[in-house]
């Protein structure tokens, strides 16, 4: 019998993930980047990348890591490129008017921090231990998907800190029901850089911050840890179980090293290069912070 994926039945419902052919590049366009290991050139806000082309692809796209733009290829706006594209913006072209463009890139931030939340809150809804938070989660999740649904005008004066605020109460709330069966592991905003936890038991471990930049993770145990926000760039995941693991995002598998033994959160996709071994110098190279890596730490 397939295995239940509410959460990834959900998102796919809420749109929750990148859809580049139905977006107008607005991330290649809207989002800084400076010359580091994950970008190979700066850039400024709002002035277009020079691989995008003029049918909003991106020339390089099957050769970004190589390319030098590893940071394009962990990114994920969680669906709300093609949401501001289409359903904000009804399909208007940033290249005809700068201060419409000016307003789709504005938009693009708060809608971005939008469907985060909900990517997170539909995970909170699958979560048993937390159940007696599923009604006012469920209202949250209706709340902020009615405010993805606004107009320019609306969106853009939106104090999104206000909103999070109360939904961010739940998440907590929700991580520390679901690891209270653990031995309590404190580990929010730990500075664990290049950290040798090979095989390490990390269950129900809270790990919301945590740096864990190039950590040694291969074989650790991270069932019901929560990641949200985890900076896991060239961490080695590889034979991990990540299964249960609350707060996951596709980006920071993207980020990481894994192989074909590690363990996903159902909702998540194995990344492709997984499967074909570990890349040569990954987890060895510099790392260096980025605008547009940042952007994908959540505010708590
Ligand atoms: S290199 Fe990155 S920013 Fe430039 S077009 Fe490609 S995906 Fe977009």
């Amino acid at each position: 019998m397939a295995q239940q994926q509410p959460d990834r039945d959900e998102r796919a419902r809420l749109g929750l993930r990148p859809d580049c052919g139905s977006c107008l590049g607005l991330c290649c366009v809207a989002l800084p980047f400076a010359a580091s290991a994950d970008f190979a050139f700066d850039k400024r806000a709002g002035e277009p990348c020079p691989n995008l082309r003029a049918d909003f692809r991106c020339s390089i796209h099957r050769d970004l890591r190589q390319r030098g733009f590893s940071g394009c290829a962990v990114f994920d706006c969680f669906g709300a490129g093609q949401k501001v594209s289409r359903v904000t913006f009804a399909d208007q072209d940033w290249r005809a008017d700068p201060r419409t463009a000016g307003r789709m890139f504005d938009a693009l931030a708060v809608m971005r921090q939008l469907h985060e939340l909900l990517w997170y809150l539909t995970d909170a809804l699958t979560r048993q231990p937390a159940r007696e938070l599923h009604g006012p989660l469920r209202r949250a999740l209706d709340d902020t998907e009615r405010l993805t649904r606004s107009g320019p005008e609306d969106l853009l004066a939106l104090d999104v800190p206000a909103h999070r605020e109360a939904a961010d109460a739940l998440l907590l709330r929700t991580s520390e029901l679901v690891r209270a069966g653990y031995p309590r592991r404190d580990l929010r905003r730990a500075d664990l850089v290049g950290a040798r936890l090979k095989g390490a038991d990390l269950r129900g471990a809270d790990l919301r911050g945590a740096y864990l930049i190039g950590a040694d993770l291969r074989g650790a145990d991270l069932r019901a840890a929560d990641l949200i926000g985890a900076d896991v760039r060239d961490a080695d995941l590889r034979g991990a179980d990540l299964s249960g693991s609350l707060f996951a995002t596709q980006s920071q598998l993207e980020a990481a090293r894994g192989d074909v033994v590690t363990r996903l959160p159902p909702a998540l996709s194995r990344p492709a290069r997984w499967s074909a071994g570990s890349e040569p110098g990954l987890g060895r190279r510099a790392v260096r912070p980025s605008g547009r890596r940042s952007a994908d730490r959540p505010t708590r």
